[in-house]
């Protein structure tokens, strides 16, 4: 999403949607829902100065939340898992075409990360050499992730064409 601040639901969400498809993703269809989310992320922007999942709760402080700033660190796993994201803002190719329901993600974020102490985090507090790095074997796109993105966002392969990446 662009960072350019806007304090208009449907501008924003006019803007994520051309962010998502233009990425190979795809918001919600339910454009009410939708709205609603929205406002919740423009909600947490003024807040905390950034997009914090609208579903879950910020501690304000950007280091700890960085795995929940939107779009966050779980969406691709939940869109592969679940057909949608935690909050239902971001949703499959299956779910928007109708041949899957739409059905509530599980949290996955860990627990850990809502009890690290602040003076304990540092930026490489998430990758520390677990986090595998999968390569798209048609743009050679590169990205750490716990198994690769369902759509490439570069060349817009599938994530069958991606291979672990050494
Ligand atoms: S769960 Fe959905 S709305 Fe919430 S941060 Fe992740 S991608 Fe954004």
């Amino acid at each position: 999403m662009s960072d350019a601040p806007s304090s208009s639901v449907d501008a924003v969400r006019a803007q994520l949607e051309r962010d998502a498809e233009g990425a190979g993703y795809h918001l919600n269809p339910d454009t009410r829902f939708v709205r609603d989310l929205v406002d919740g992320l423009l909600t947490n922007r003024r807040r905390y100065g950034y997009l914090a999942c609208p579903c879950r709760l910020a501690t304000g402080i950007a280091d700890e939340d960085r795995d929940i700033v939107c779009p966050c660190d779980y969406r691709d796993a939940d869109l592969l898992d679940w057909g949608s994201c935690y909050c239902g803002l971001y949703v499959s190719d299956e779910v928007r075409r109708g041949q899957r329901a739409l059905a509530p993600a599980p949290e996955r974020r860990p627990a850990k990360a809502l009890r690290t102490p602040p003076q304990l985090l540092g930026s490489s507090r998430r990758l520390e050499g677990t986090v595998p790095v999968w390569r798209c074997r048609v743009c050679g796109y590169l990205c750490g992730r716990e198994r690769p993105p369902a759509v490439c966002p570069i060349c817009k392969a599938t994530a069958d064409r991606f291979e672990p990446f050494r």
